[in-house]
């Protein structure tokens, strides 16, 4: 890799919000006759992950991950949790990570909280006659396998796996982007404001709307029934920004 090719990847990844890359360190086989005293080391090469093409498409985001491995959450996960619904779609939800019943089914949203929001998003169109269903819009995850225990992805497993999340709004080109709870809102505004700072208003992400609202998670806990309606007005906003 050139200099300049080094520098052009290094700038990407950095509008990507990447700050750690990789580094392989390569042995130079020793050569069969002695070295000269004052010989500079062997150079030690970056290897940096594919940059992005221009045409990214899903498919390709997927062959990248692969059975990937390139964080510790790989240690403990059944299935890698890509994201579901209409690669197509003017609206991506983006939630935290797998919890058991996504790392079980290879599906985003499918245990108690995944139902609740599949009611926010069906119950709230209903409503104000918009005539969507979950699998018009697009969910997926900050971090695409479970945590264990269930906790908060860690700083350098968002950095990491947070490039594909990146492919994937890139790809999709929504016009909104829903980012549902602190970890998400951390993710892609790349700030540490909590949801009840952010909520509620348009943020930016490149040039894509984006709003901020609580994990269906949290409002499933009882005592957070003005999160859940603040939750419902933010939801309304957003889907009527989006298909009206
Ligand atoms: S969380 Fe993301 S980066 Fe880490 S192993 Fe899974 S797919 Fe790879």
């Amino acid at each position: 890799m050139t200099r300049d090719e080094l520098r052009r990847s290094l700038e990407f990844y950095q509008d990507l919000g990447i700050r750690t890359l990789y580094r392989r360190e390569t042995r130079v086989a020793p050569a069969p006759v002695a070295r000269p005293a004052k010989e500079e080391p062997p150079p030690t090469m970056i290897e940096l992950p594919p940059l992005t093409p221009l045409d990214d498409t899903m498919e390709a985001i997927r062959a990248d991950i692969g059975d990937c491995k390139r964080c510790r959450l790989c240690e403990g996960r059944n299935k890698i949790v890509f994201g579901s619904g209409n690669e197509r779609a003017p609206l991506v939800f983006v939630g935290e990570g797998p919890g058991a019943d996504e790392d079980a089914s290879g599906l985003p949203f499918v245990g108690r909280a995944g139902q609740l929001l599949t009611q926010m998003i069906e119950g709230t169109a209903a409503k104000e006659g918009i005539g969507i269903k979950r699998p018009d819009v697009y969910i997926c995850n900050v971090v695409k396998c479970r945590p264990p225990e269930n906790r908060t992805p860690q700083p350098d497993e968002m950095e990491v796996c947070g490039q594909f999340l990146f492919r994937q709004l890139q790809a999709i080109k929504p016009k909104a982007i829903c980012a549902l709870g602190s970890t998400a809102a951390k993710a892609v505004l790349g700030t540490k404001d909590g949801v009840t700072k952010l909520r509620g208003n348009w943020w930016k992400w490149r040039d894509i709307p984006v709003m901020v609202t609580y994990h269906p998670s949290y409002l499933l806990r009882p005592y957070n029934q003005n999160a859940k309606r603040e939750a419902w007005e933010d939801l309304k906003k957003v889907l009527h920004f989006v298909y009206d």
